[in-house]
Formats: C-alpha cells, structure tokens, sequence
C-alpha cells in the first residue's frame, strides 16, 4: 500500500451495484454529495468490467438481481483481486428483504455489513465512513 499523503485526499471511490434505477439514482446522488466519487452499474458483470478499469476503495451490492446476485458479485470481485494480487475491497450488502436465508449466505461468505432498503442516510453514511476510514 502506497504511503504518498496525496492518495488520502483524493475522494473514495465507490462502486455501487443495483439493479433497480431509482435506487441507482438514490446512490448517486447520496455518494457524491457526501464527497464520495461514485460508480453506480446495474449488474455484476457491469461491476466487473468497471473493476478492471480502476481501483475501488469500496463495493456496495444490492443481493436480489437478475443474472448474478449480489453474493456471486462478492465472489468474483474476491477472486479478482486475489489474482491481481490487490488488496481486498470492503462489502456493503444493500437488501431489500429481510431474507434471513440470503442474509445467512452472505455471512458465511464472511459480509458483515447489511442495510436494509429503504436506509436512512444517516445511518448509511455512518456505515460507509466505518468501512472508508483508515
Ligand atoms: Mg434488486
């Protein structure tokens, strides 16, 4: 990890994925008026290309998506920077149901960050301040 003071200045980038476009736009808007740089896709496989192209400081991933859930995004992404030999990126899982199945996955995937939709901004920003600072 680079010890140059100028990379903690520049803005967090986050790199949201959901397939719903209200909460896109919610995301959006919310993440860069809070002085984050957001990327807001709708699918995993939009999420992994952006990845490719540049460095994330954090992924938040909605779980109930058609083609990959967000639990196979969580996975991939893993992978990704496993073989890149990156550093792992944190995870904020975004769920609209109180599904304790899917919640149960996501912990034994080793998630530790759940927000329920609709979030309060408060408490979502609260939760991405914990998981950006360092
Ligand atoms: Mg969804």
């Amino acid at each position: 990890m680079s010890t140059d003071p100028m990379v903690h200045h520049r803005k967090k980038r986050i790199l949201a994925v959901d397939d719903d476009g209200l909460v896109r736009r919610s995301l959006e808007l919310l993440l860069g008026e809070a002085g984050y740089e957001p990327f807001v896709v709708g699918s995993g496989q939009e999420a992994l290309a952006a990845l490719v192209q540049r460095h994330f400081d954090l992924l938040i991933t909605d779980i109930r998506m058609p083609g990959m859930d967000g639990l196979q995004v969580i996975q991939a992404v893993r992978d990704y920077c496993r073989e890149m030999k990156k550093h792992p990126i944190p995870e904020i899982v975004l769920t609209a149901y109180n599904d304790e199945h899917v919640k149960e996955s996501a912990v034994r995937l080793g998630v530790r960050e759940f927000l329920m939709k609709p979030f309060r901004v408060d408490e979502f920003l609260g939760v991405l301040e914990r998981h950006l600072s360092f």
